[in-house]
């Protein structure tokens, strides 16, 4: 943001924190699939050490945060509602313990939704704002942004480049999902 406002480019992010909690189980598993409750709105996914990672997926309340200054670890609230959600969809884990927690920031453009577009300036792409969810759709972003740089236009009409224009935000224009998840806020 900060390099873009210094050549006169207003890209709207803003940045929330956001938790994770690392659960011992307390027994083998064997392999756990990632796992997306929309229910009561949290993941799981296995980590190598044999630990279930737990993220939320209920964005309605975001956490404003410096990405320069924020508490790294998960607080109290934020773990005594995952210990409750987690206990809830997997109640099959008596032992299952806390074994760590660690925060990052999402940077969250005002549809939740990544700029992926060609600027103002002459040879300047930009890919930023993936709002939480930017490490799945990395392939599909690389490919974007290879076409944008070569020929300025998606070679993917599944991916259409002006969908993730810059010029949306001041448009009005936001992206919004034909198929969003019911129940889970903003979470695409
Ligand atoms: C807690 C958490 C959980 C997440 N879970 C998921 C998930 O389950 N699925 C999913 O798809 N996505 C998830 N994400 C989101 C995903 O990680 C991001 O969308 C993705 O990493 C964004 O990629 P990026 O390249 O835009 O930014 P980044 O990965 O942040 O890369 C930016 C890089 O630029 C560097 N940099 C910054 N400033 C400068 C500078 N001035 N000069 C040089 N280098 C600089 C940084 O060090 C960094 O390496 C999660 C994010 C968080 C925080």
């Amino acid at each position: 943001m900060g390099l873009l406002a210094a050549l006169g480019i207003d890209l709207p992010i803003t940045v929330h924190r956001e938790q994770i909690v690392l659960v011992d189980p307390g027994v083998d598993l064997g392999p756990v699939p990632v796992f997306s409750d929309l229910v009561s709105l949290q993941y799981v996914r296995p980590e190598a050490s044999g630990e279930i990672l737990f993220g939320n997926s209920d964005l309605a309340r975001l956490e404003p945060a410096d990405p320069d200054r924020y508490p790294n670890r998960a607080d109290e609230d934020f773990l005594a509602r995952a210990v409750e959600k987690l206990a809830a969809r997997f109640p099959g884990l008596p032992d299952a313990s806390v074994a760590s927690t660690y925060a990052g920031c999402y940077d969250v453009t005002p549809d939740f939704n990544p700029v992926v577009s060609r600027t103002p300036v002459a040879g300047l792409v930009v890919a930023a704002g993936f709002s939480g969810h930017g490490f799945k759709i990395s392939p599909a972003v690389g490919r974007l942004v290879a076409d944008l740089v070569v020929d300025g236009v998606s070679a993917d009409p599944l991916v259409p480049e002006t969908d993730f224009r810059l010029s949306r935000f001041a448009q009005g224009a936001l992206l919004r999902s034909p198929h969003p998840y019911v129940g889970a806020g903003e979470m695409r």
